[in-house]
This record gives structure tokens, C-alpha cells and sequence, in this order.
């Protein structure tokens, strides 16, 4: 393939100091270069098949300071001998000890296993380094990106009006969400434009409302939005850790009377903890009547949108002023694949700003379609492309079957742990999390209990051999599977729970040994 090219001779010729160095001419991706592109990526592709090959469980176990060891004598100014060996270093300092999320072990967060189309893709739009902020810098990939946000916002039903963008992950969706319901507030509640004059001098009266159970980014927006955690209103949930929607009406009606300002309401579809999903018609009913905004954060439950048996959980997200979906935690996809999609496009204004070079209004007015203006970010990978390959090859009816196959999953363990009389469960799985906590005998303390299921999970993690999450559910200590991976079986959950009775039991032997000694 490689062509000779004079130039880089000419440019690599002066100044060599004997360094063993490749020249950097041979190094840029370009025509000239292609044979060493292929050679290169075939030593990478050799080296991630022989160390998943390797890996018989998701982790090594390898605790911070083991591994903060290693990177004592690495001095970024003095480079390896080649790219052999720069590959060598990374097997010893990453890949032995990464995470494996693709492992029927790994069943701790919201990390799944991903799609190989996804993966082509992502060279693909990497080695062209294509970024989709304006059109003069990306052209098809514009469209590609916009045909799948249309694509999202139909499967939704947020109707004709609709637009998004794709972001970085939910949090930034949700921040989206939130800096759009903030500014439209301000706008139809108080005449005041937060986009040129900040916000008013009375904003500390304004009020998220959100269930106790919805992620912390919620938290977080408030705060980067000048609004503070005082902010956030939390709302209480049911039994099923469902926001409800009577609490919040109490709330909301609470808020007015005293004055105060709401401006959104953040709804779970699919809780990071419990899958659980708020009751979306009730609440978008409650935010019409009181003219506040509705965000539905699908995260995590956005899979059920492709789901043949499920979809009609979502009954409702369609009322939504705003949806943040996470095509990398129910998609299958790589990291980052993310998008906030809005019910009225205008809303996305409150984030444009015409910069003469790169985007000018004239651009807009002339009909140029560039995604910068509805984005936070300016220079932005093309996530798109991923999910494009993905659909375009696998169809979206696949990633719905998979992910119905999770679900499955989760009603499987589900049953499993309730047969097991060591483990607790307390909650019937909604989506494809289980929260449950080890608990041999009733007459333990909550303190004996928590200490065990706490040493469980480092006990587990520090064995490689399987990963679970833990969580705190009011004030105790409970375990969590996330189930992701549709080639995990019952037989591979029916093996972590034998590790955690081992680790549980041996938790307690080791307790009465040291009583005795005591
Ligand atoms: C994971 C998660 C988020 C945050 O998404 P990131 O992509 O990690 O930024 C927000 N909300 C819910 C419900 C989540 O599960």
C-alpha cells in the first residue's frame, strides 16, 4: 500500500541523534502510512486476544498501592525502545488488572459488555478523528448523528417538535436537562433571560423535585448550576422505590405555598439501584398542572424503548419536556454513547452562541445544520457512528431482544436467591438489578450484618473471582448484582452465590476466632 514519499525522508532525515525512535513522519495516520495503521492495530489486536484470552476471571484483585508500585519507576520523558514493548507496559499496568466487563462475573454497576460493530466503528470515526461540532468538519456525520436522534425522539413519542444531541454521558444529559428547565422557569415564571444576565436575585427560591432513589448527578447539576444541593427537593418513594406521586404532589403544592419556585421535576425510569420507574403518567399530569418541567432520566431503562416484551413500562416518558438516554449502558455500546432529547427543539437555544468562526448565524440562516448549537461541548467525538454500525448491521430489534434477555436473567436470580435461606432479597427485580444482603440468621446484630456484607464484597473483589456492588438502602449495608450481560446464565449467578456464602461464612469463622482469642 505505501507509497514513497520523498517528503518524509526529507523531513526525517535531519536532526536523528541516534534515538531509536520511529521517525514521527511515519507515525501520523495518513495515506503514506497505512501499512504501518494495519501493522500497528494488528499488535493491538493481538494484544487485547491474549489478554482477555488469559483472564479467567473479571479481576485480578490487585489493590491500589500493589498496583501504584509499578507506575514508581515510569518516567513519561524517557519513552520504551518500541511499540512492542511500550505494549508490554500496558499489559502490566492495565490490561492484567482491568475490570472485565464482557466476564459472566461481573455483575457490579451499570457497565455492559459491548457489540463488535460498535467497536469497528469507533476505529473508524477514531482514525479519522471526525468531530461533529459544525458541518464543515463533518458532513455525514452530522446526519448520522441527527437521523439517530430522530430516531430516538420517534421511539420515545416525544413528537415532531423534537430534538437532541448526543453528550457525553447522562450526567451531562441531565445537566442539560436541568440548565433548560432552569432557564425556561426564569423565562415564563419571571420575564427574566438567565442566558445574558444570570440568574435572578431571587433564584434561590427555585426547586428541583426528584426522588430520594434518582442518581446524584441530580445533586451535582444543582450545584454547577448555581442553585446548590438546597435545591433539590427529595421526594419519598413507595415500597417498590418508586417516586410517589402523592408525596410529590404534597411537595410540589408544599413549595408554592411557601413561595417558592419549581422548575423541574426529575423522574427515574430505572433507578441506578433498583431498576425501579417512577410512575410516569401520574407525574407529567402533576407537572402540566403546575406548568413545571418534566425530565424523564432513562439512563438506565432507555433499553426498554427496543424491548418486544417491556416497552410499555416507559408508558408515559412520551409527556416529557426532556429525556436523558445512555445508549452505553443499555445499548451495548462503548463509552461513550449518550443522548439528551428534547420535546421542543427551541428549548436547546439556551446553548447556542455564534462564533463568527466557526459556527456564524448566517450558517443557521442559510440552513447549515451544525449539532454545536445545541451542544455543551464544542469539539465533540462522533459517538453516532457506533450506534449507526450497530443498528445497521445487528438491527434494533437485536438490542432489544438482549436486552429483554437481562430482564429474564434478573427474574431468574430473583427466584434463585429467594430458594437460598442465607440471602435476603428486598425487592422483586424491575428492570436488572437485585438488591439483597447476606444474612445468616436473624439473631445478628445490624452492625454484625453490615460489617458482613461490607467484608463480602472486598472479600469477593479481592478474589477477582466475581464483582458485585454494594449499596446503602436507609442506613444499612445491602449487596447488588447488575445483570448486563446477556451471555451470563443462571449457572454464573448460582457460582457468585456460593462465593458470597464462602466469604460470608468466613467472615463470621474469623469473628468467632477473634471473640476467642479476645
Ligand atoms: C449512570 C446513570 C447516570 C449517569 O450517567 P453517566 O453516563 O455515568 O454520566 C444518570 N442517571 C442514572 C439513573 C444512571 O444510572
Amino acid at each position: 500500500m505505501t507509497t514513497h514519499n520523498p517528503l518524509l525522508k526529507v523531513l526525517d532525515s535531519p536532526g536523528k541523534t541516534g534515538n531509536e525512535q520511529p521517525p514521527i513522519g511515519t507515525q501520523f495516520f495518513n495515506y503514506p502510512n497505512l501499512d504501518h495503521y494495519e501493522t500497528s492495530l494488528l499488535k493491538g489486536l493481538e494484544l487485547v486476544q491474549s489478554a482477555i484470552g488469559a483472564a479467567s476471571q473479571p479481576f485480578s484483585g490487585v489493590l491500589p498501592h500493589e498496583l501504584a508500585k509499578k507506575f514508581q519507576s515510569i518516567n513519561l520523558d524517557h519513552s520504551c525502545q518500541s511499540l512492542e514493548d511500550a505494549l508490554q507496559e500496558i499489559e502490566k499496568l492495565y490490561l492484567k488488572d482491568a475490570v472485565y466487563f464482557h466476564h459472566p462475573h461481573y455483575a457490579a454497576h451499570l457497565n455492559c459488555p459491548i457489540v463488535i460493530p460498535a467497536i469497528l466503528a469507533d476505529l473508524i470515526s477514531t482514525s479519522l478523528n471526525t468531530a461533529v461540532e459544525t458541518w464543515d468538519q463533518s458532513a455525514g456525520a452530522t446526519f448520522m448523528e441527527q437521523k439517530l436522534i430522530d430516531w430516538t425522539t420517534e421511539k420515545i413519542g416525544l413528537g415532531t417538535q423534537a430534538d437532541g444531541v448526543f453528550t457525553s454521558g447522562g450526567s451531562q444529559s441531565n445537566l442539560m436537562a436541568l440548565l433548560l428547565a432552569r432557564d425556561h422557569c426564569c423565562a415564563t415564571k419571571k420575564g427574566h433571560n438567565n442566558k445574558l444576565h444570570g440568574l435572578p436575585q431571587d433564584f434561590s427560591r427555585l426547586r428541583v423535585f426528584t426522588s430520594e432513589m434518582s442518581h446524584f448527578s441530580v445533586q451535582k447539576a444543582a450545584a454547577i448550576l448555581g442553585l446548590g444541593y438546597d435545591a433539590v427537593v427529595k421526594v419519598p418513594t413507595d415500597r417498590y422505590f418508586r417516586m410517589d406521586a402523592q408525596a410529590l404532589e404534597a411537595e410540589i403544592e408544599r413549595s408554592v405555598a411557601e413561595g417558592l419556585l419549581p422548575m423541574a421535576v426529575v423522574a427515574t425510569a430505572g433507578t441506578t439501584d433498583f431498576g425501579s420507574i417512577d410512575p410516569m403518567p401520574k407525574i407529567s399530569a402533576l407537572c402540566r398542572e403546575h406548568g413545571i418541567w418534566m425530565h424523564v432520566d432513562a439512563a438506565y431503562g432507555c433499553g426498554l424503548l427496543l424491548s418486544p416484551k417491556h416497552r410499555h413500562w416507559l408508558e408515559g416518558i412520551e409527556q416529557a419536556d426532556s429525556v436523558t438516554v445512555d445508549y452505553h449502558k443499555s445499548f451495548f455500546q462503548p463509552v461513550s454513547c449518550s443522548a439528551f432529547l428534547v420535546k421542543n427543539k427551541q428549548h436547546l437555544s439556551v446553548v447556542t452562541y455564534h462564533a463568527d468562526y466557526l459556527n456564524p448565524l448566517n450558517h443557521q440562516q442559510e440552513g447549515t445544520p451544525n449539532l454545536v448549537n445545541k451542544s455543551i461541548q464544542t469539539t465533540r467525538r462522533f459517538d453516532a457512528l457506533k450506534l449507526w454500525l450497530t443498528f445497521r448491521t445487528l438491527g434494533t430489534e437485536a438490542i432489544g431482544r438482549a436486552f429483554d434477555q437481562v430482564i429474564h436473567l434478573a427474574r431468574q436470580t430473583y427466584l434463585l436467591f429467594l430458594s437460598e435461606p442465607l440471602v435476603q432479597v428486598i425487592h422483586r427485580p424491575q428492570i436488572s438489578t437485585l438488591v439483597f444482603s447476606y444474612f445468616p440468621s436473624r439473631h445478628l446484630s445490624a452492625r454484625e450484618l453490615d460489617s458482613a456484607n461490607i467484608y463480602i464484597r472486598k472479600a469477593l473483589s479481592r478474589s477477582g473471582q466475581a464483582l458485585v456492588a454494594g449499596t446503602k438502602v436507609g442506613d444499612r449495608q445491602y449487596l447488588k448484582v447488575t445483570l448486563l450481560n446477556p451471555a451470563t446464565t443462571i449457572r454464573d449467578i448460582q457460582k457468585i452465590l456460593e462465593l458470597i456464602k464462602v466469604h460470608g461464612r468466613a467472615f463470621f469463622e474469623q469473628n468467632e476466632q477473634s471473640a476467642k482469642i479476645a
